[in-house]
C-alpha cells in the first residue's frame, strides 16, 4: 500500500538510517524529512538519496503547531515516524528545558496536530514514536528491561523520553489514535555525532588526545548497530500491534572500558600503530551526576508476539563488529573538522 511518511529527525544519526531505509525500499511511498536542523542534524547524511523523486525535506520544528500542520496537509501525511530529540544526556544536565521543550512539548505538538488533521479517521494512520531504554532507569549486574517494566528515569533527557512515550500512551487511550512505541539501546555507526563516546573516542585517538572515561568505566551499555534499529523500526512499522510498545537491544553488552579498550585495539590496527598505543591515551573523570550503571532491554521477548518481530528484525550478533564502520571513508559526521573539533572539547553521553 502507498504510504506518505512524516519522519521527524531526519537529518539526525538514527533518522538518517531510517529516512535512507525507507526511500531505497518503498519506491511507492512519500517520504518527507521534517528536521530543523539543530547542531545535531546534517543533510550530508542523507546526501546520496536527497534527489529521489519520492524525498522532500521541510526544515520545520515540531514545536511550531502551523509548521506541523502545514507539512501534514501539504503532504497528505497518513503515518509520522517520530524521532526529532535532543538527545544528548550531557547536555540535558546542563540544559534541562531544552530536553523538555523539544522532546515533551514538541511530541505533544505533533501529537495534536496529528489527531486535528486526521480528525478520527485513523483507518490507514499510525504514530511511531521512537524512544529510549532510558526510560526504565538503571539496573543492577544482572536482568532486563521488559517491554511491562515500570519506567524510572534518572536524567531530564530519560525523563523527557518517558514524558513523551507517556502523552503517546495517553492519545492512544483517550482518542483512540494508532500509536506503537520502541524503545531501543545505545545505537552506534556511522553519522553518530562525535560528542556521544565512540566517535568521539575515535576522534580523539585520531588527533592523539585523551579518551574520557567517566568514573572507572564499569558502566554497562548494551550496544545495537544504527542499521538494525533502522531495520528494527521498519519490522515494527509494518507489522507492530497498534498500542504496543517494543524493547529493541543488540544482545551486546559492554562496559565502557571495555568498549574503549576494544576501540583502542581496532584503531592501533587501522593506523598502523603499536599494541597498545591508544590506551595509553584513556582518561578516567568525575562520574556523570545520576549516571545509570546499566540498561539492557532483552532479546528474546518473553511475548509470543515480540519475539516473532524480533526474530525478523535481528541481524546475526554483532559483537560490536560495525565499529569497524564507524569511521573511515564513510559519509556524514567523521568528514567534518569542524564538528569534530567542537565536540571532542566535550564529554561524551
Ligand atoms: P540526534 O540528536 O542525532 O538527531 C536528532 C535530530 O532531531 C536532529 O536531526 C535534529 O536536527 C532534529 N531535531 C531536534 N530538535 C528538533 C525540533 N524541535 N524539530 C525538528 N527537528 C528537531 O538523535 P538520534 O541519536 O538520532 O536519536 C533519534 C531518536 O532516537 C531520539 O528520539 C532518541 O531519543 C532516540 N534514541 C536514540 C538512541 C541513541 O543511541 N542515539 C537510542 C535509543 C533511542
Amino acid at each position: 500500500m502507498n504510504k506518505h511518511i512524516l519522519i521527524t529527525g531526519g537529518a539526525g544519526f538514527i533518522g538518517s538510517h531510517v529516512v535512507r531505509r525507507f526511500v531505497t525500499n518503498y519506491p511507492d511511498y512519500q517520504i518527507v524529512n521534517f528536521d530543523t536542523l539543530t547542531y545535531a542534524g546534517n543533510l550530508e547524511n542523507i546526501k546520496d538519496i536527497e534527489k529521489s523523486s519520492h524525498y522532500t525535506f521541510v526544515k520545520g520544528d515540531i514545536c511550531d503547531a502551523a509548521a506541523v500542520e502545514k507539512a501534514l496537509h501539504d503532504f497528505q501525511i497518513d503515518t509520522i515516524i517520530h524521532l526529532a530529540a535532543e538527545s544528548h544526556v550531557d547536555r540535558s544536565i546542563t540544559d534541562p528545558l531544552a530536553f523538555v521543550r523539544t522532546n515533551v512539548l514538541g511530541t505533544a505538538t505533533l501529537l495534536n496536530e496529528a489527531k486535528k488533521y486526521w480528525n478520527g479517521n485513523y483507518d490507514g494512520k499510525l504514530f511511531y514514536h521512537v524512544s529510549t531504554d532510558e526510560v526504565y532507569g538503571s539496573l543492577g549486574e544482572t536482568g532486563f528491561f521488559y517491554e511491562d517494566t515500570s519506567y524510572d528515569p534518572r536524567s531530564p533527557y530519560s525523563a523527557s523520553k518517558a514524558g513523551s512515550d507517556h502523552l503517546v500512551m495517553a492519545f492512544y487511550h483517550t482518542y483512540h489514535m494508532p500509536v506503537v512505541i520502541s524503545n531501543c539501546s545505545n545505537n552506534y555507526g556511522p553519522n553518530h555525532f562525535p560528542e556521544k563516546l565512540i566517535p568521539l573516542s575515535i576522534n580523539n585517538i585520531l588527533n592523539k588526545k585523551a579518551l574520557p572515561i567517566y568514573g572507572k568505566g564499569e558502566n554497562v551499555r548494551d550496544w545495537l548497530y544504527v542499521i538494525d534499529h533502522a531495520s528494527a523500526i521498519d519490522v515494527i512499522l509494518h507489522k507492530g500491534k497498534i498500542g504496543d510498545t517494543y524493547n529493541v537491544g543488540g544482545h551486546n553488552e559492554w562496559t565502557n572500558i571495555d568498549l574503549i579498550k576494544l576501540l583502542c585495539t581496532l584503531m592501533d590496527e587501522k593506523l598502523d600503530n603499536a599494541a597498545g598505543t591508544s590506551e595509553q591515551l584513556i582518561s578516567f573523570v568525575k562520574d556523570r551526576a545520576g549516571h545509570d550503571l546499566r540498561h539492557v532491554p532483552p532479546v528474546n521477548f518473553p511475548n509470543p508476539r515480540r519475539r516473532a518481530l524480533c526474530g525478523e528484525y535481528r541481524a546475526p550478533q554483532r559483537r560490536c563488529s560495525g565499529l569497524a564502520r564507524h569511521h573511515g571513508g564513510g559519509r556524514g559526521r567523521n568528514r567534518h573538522p569542524g564538528d569534530v573539533l567542537r565536540a571532542t572539547g566535550d564529554i561524551y553521553g
